[in-house]
């Protein structure tokens, strides 16, 4: 398998470092629902985790769940920790506003057919490996308390600092993009805090340790349980672009110095989902929720094939009309398979799975992927029984659900729309191609489309 190592800027080939790939997921931060943009993130766990299980690799991936230390604007200073943050807005503990929205993920990831991973541990529930870990880094001269008592790393201290992100310390000047103030607590101003002490205001979330109560900072938290549940020896780790720096410089520079060792063999990271134009996030005000998609009558899956039809490391534009075009891909996808499992056993024949395979081993290419088994769908050569096969085959790597019961989802038109219908009906028979036209226009402002295909009219209800 090949992935697109960001440290090392090329396309490697993965070669577990054990019997088992060892693989680390920046998860959620569970103070809102995850939005399609973080599941997108996540879905390339999904195809990491898929593809070497269908190359017979045993697998170990663990994805944390933030619930702590993770600051409203992601730097260090000033800001709110975003789960106190939103326990102010709800009025619900900290950590009340955990468990519903790590539910939520889990349903989420379940709704897109993304594999379990091996564990979700928790950062408010490993504490304890962050202190042992931070005072590993102060033993070591990596780490030193400031001014006002808070544990911080020292920059300096890691000559190697900003191989994955190319932001070397050097080019870091006070004051840069995730610094908003200057903390006089620390002794270089791109040094970042490992262990903050609590302001007397906050009284949820704080532990104590031998620097005094706090929390710990973001960083210190994937290190912590990366270490602890992976060892030292990682064969990837992933996230979304946006975290290449600071957030995974900075647990680089945790690992590979509590370690001496480089810790992490490849970063892989997947591109930004955008929609109407502008990355999706809830500062931009344009968060689609998996949800949205079921309240519109979309299948989730109909997203997971957008993603598919995309690659992981190219950004992508969403759009409703691009959900919309997955959906009835889907849906004509399960009926096929319905339609043939009805008339023929499948038969092995590998030709069109081993292009699947060879392009989803090559750096996911999931788009060349589809469009083989688009190519399987539409050809008049291929026997209905191989087709079959090659379907739920691809099943293993692409997570469409072809492997589910399909139901034809039943419809009821109103009387309206019945009647609008059996007129275009008439009309077409008639071939008064106005009239139908009309007909159509009227039945598409009811939000029904109408498709006329060699079995005669068909309804579609849009969502
Ligand atoms: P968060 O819950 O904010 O910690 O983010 C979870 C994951 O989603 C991280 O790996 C982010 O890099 C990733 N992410 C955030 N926004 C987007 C987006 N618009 N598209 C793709 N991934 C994203
Ligand atoms: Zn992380």
């Amino acid at each position: 398998m090949f992935l697109y190592d960001t440290k090392m800027r090329k396309k490697v080939e993965i070669q577990p470092l054990s019997e088992t790939l060892k693989v680390y997921a920046c998860g959620p931060t569970v103070y809102r629902d995850a939005h399609v943009g973080n599941m997108r993130t996540f879905l390339l766990n999904d195809l990491i985790h898929r593809t070497a299980l269908a190359k017979g690799w045993k697998v170990k991936l663990i994805q944390n769940i933030t619930d702590v230390g993770h600051m409203v604007d992601d730097t260090d200073l000033g800001t709110e920790d975003k789960m106190l943050e939103q326990s102010k807005k709800e009025d619900l503990t900290a950590l009340a506003i955990a468990k519903k929205y790590e539910a939520k993920f889990h349903q989420d990831l379940n709704r897109l057919n993304i594999l379990p991973a091996t564990s979700y541990p928790k950062a408010s529930e490993t504490i304890d490996l962050m202190v042992q870990l931070i005072q590993k880094l102060i033993d070591k001269k990596h780490a030193y308390q400031g001014a006002d008592g808070s544990v911080f790393f020292d920059a300096r201290s890691f000559s190697e600092y900003g191989a994955i992100s190319g932001n070397r310390l050097a080019d870091l000047k006070p004051g840069h993009k995730f610094e908003t103030e200057v903390d006089d607590n620390k002794k270089f101003h791109a040094d970042w805090a490992l262990w903050k002490l609590a302001p007397p205001t906050r009284t949820q979330l704080i532990w104590d340790t031998p620097w005094g109560s706090g929390f710990p900072g973001w960083h210190i938290e994937c290190s912590a349980m990366s270490l602890d549940l992976l060892g030292d020896e990682i064969d990837i780790h992933t996230g979304g672009i946006d975290l290449r720096f600071p957030h995974h410089e900075d647990e680089r520079a945790q690992s590979n110095a509590a370690s001496e060792k480089e810790v992490v063999k490849h970063w892989v990271h997947a591109e930004h989902l955008l929609f109407e134009g502008r990355k999706m996030s809830k500062s931009s005000q344009n968060v689609v929720l998996v949800e949205d998609l079921i309240n519109k009558g979309l299948n989730p899956l109909s997203l997971r094939l957008v993603f598919l039809e995309h690659r992981y490391r190219q950004q992508l534009d969403l759009t409703w009309n691009t959900l919309q075009a997955a959906d009835k891909t889907l849906t004509r996808w399960y009926r096929l398979i319905a339609e043939l499992k009805k008339v023929c056993q499948p038969v092995v024949d590998e030709e069109y799975l081993s292009q699947i395979k060879g392009f989803i081993e090559n750096d996911l290419d999931t788009v060349n992927a589809i469009l083989t088994l688009r190519e399987v769908e539409k050809s008049t050569s291929i026997s209905n029984e191989v087709k079959l096969h090659t379907f739920l085959s691809a099943e293993k790597w692409l997570g469409l659900g072809f492997d589910q019961d399909f139901i034809e989802k039943e419809v009821n038109f109103s009387e309206a729309v019945l009647n609008l219908a059996a007129e275009r009906k008439v009309a077409r028979a008639n071939k008064d191609w106005k009239k139908s036209d009309e007909l159509r226009e009227q039945l598409s402002a009811l939000g029904v489309e109408v498709l006329d295909t060699a079995k005669g009219q068909e309804l579609n209800q849009l969502p």
